[in-house]
């Protein structure tokens, strides 16, 4: 997807911050943080988000959670605790729409989220 900002990152056209990266994954620090750690699991394969996966995508989706899991221990947060948050569709304010996990820790968080 050549207009797809997250493509284009892991096709190397657009720096980024890499924290992990597999072959099937990518995850990336967030421009923006909102926490101290605040990275961005991503698939290598552009799905717009959750809700386009298909059943051959779920060891893909599998992946992405034990990735996220992985990169949280790296991050020393496995202790402390983080969130995960898959941002999907307008109302939950997915700005990107490339299938991504926030992984968010190093502070203590509210929750309903707002
Ligand atoms: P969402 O709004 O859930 O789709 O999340 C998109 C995230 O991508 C936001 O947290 C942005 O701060 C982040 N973001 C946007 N552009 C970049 C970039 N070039 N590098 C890293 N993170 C980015
Ligand atoms: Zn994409």
């Amino acid at each position: 997807m050549s207009d797809c900002l997250f493509c284009q990152i892991i096709a190397g056209k657009m720096p980024a911050t890499v924290a992990y990266r597999d072959e099937q994954i990518i995850a990336i620090r967030d421009i923006n943080p909102q926490a101290p750690t605040h990275i961005l699991v991503l698939p290598r394969q552009h799905l717009a988000s959750v809700t386009d996966a298909q059943a051959r995508d779920e060891s893909l989706l599998g992946a992405l959670l034990r990735a996220a899991a992985r990169i949280a221990e790296q991050e020393g947060l496995q202790h402390s605790g983080f969130r995960l948050v898959a941002n999907t569709g307008p109302d939950a304010g997915q700005s990107v729409g490339h299938l991504h996990f926030h992984l968010l820790g190093g502070r203590a968080m509210a929750w309903p989220p707002g």
